[in-house]
């Protein structure tokens, strides 16, 4: 049974520090693939796509997938919700980075997903 989750997040964006930066884990990849496109077969489970930022610095985005269940052994509950600085290329760049991280740039915002009662 395939399970589709729908996760909706409002963040601010801004710099993280240095220490956050290095508690963020690579984009979760459960099933060893390369980086992608949302709609791709072969993609990290984690590859969610670019979202728009404001020019307040805020974001509000509606994630609806397939690959990231909220609770077995590759649950997401826990895990970061990463914004780059730079559009993923989603793997179609060309660059030595687009397979692995999309060549999307530093981090700029994150935040821990959970579940709300
Ligand atoms: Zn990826």
């Amino acid at each position: 049974m395939t399970v589709i989750v729908t996760v909706t997040v409002t963040m601010i964006v801004a710099p993280l520090s240095a220490a956050t930066v290095r508690l963020i884990r690579p984009h979760f990849n459960p099933d060893g693939k390369t980086h992608g496109a949302p709609e791709d077969a072969n993609r990290h489970a984690g590859d969610l796509g670019n979202i728009i930022v404001g020019d307040d610095g805020t974001a509000t985005f509606t994630i609806t997938d397939s690959q990231i269940p909220l609770s077995g052994p590759n649950s997401i509950v826990g895990r970061a919700v990463v914004v780059h600085a730079d559009p993923d290329d989603l793997g179609k760049g060309g660059h030595e980075l687009s397979l692995s991280t999309g060549n999307a740039g530093g981090r700029v915002a994150c935040g821990i997903i959970g579940l709300q009662g």
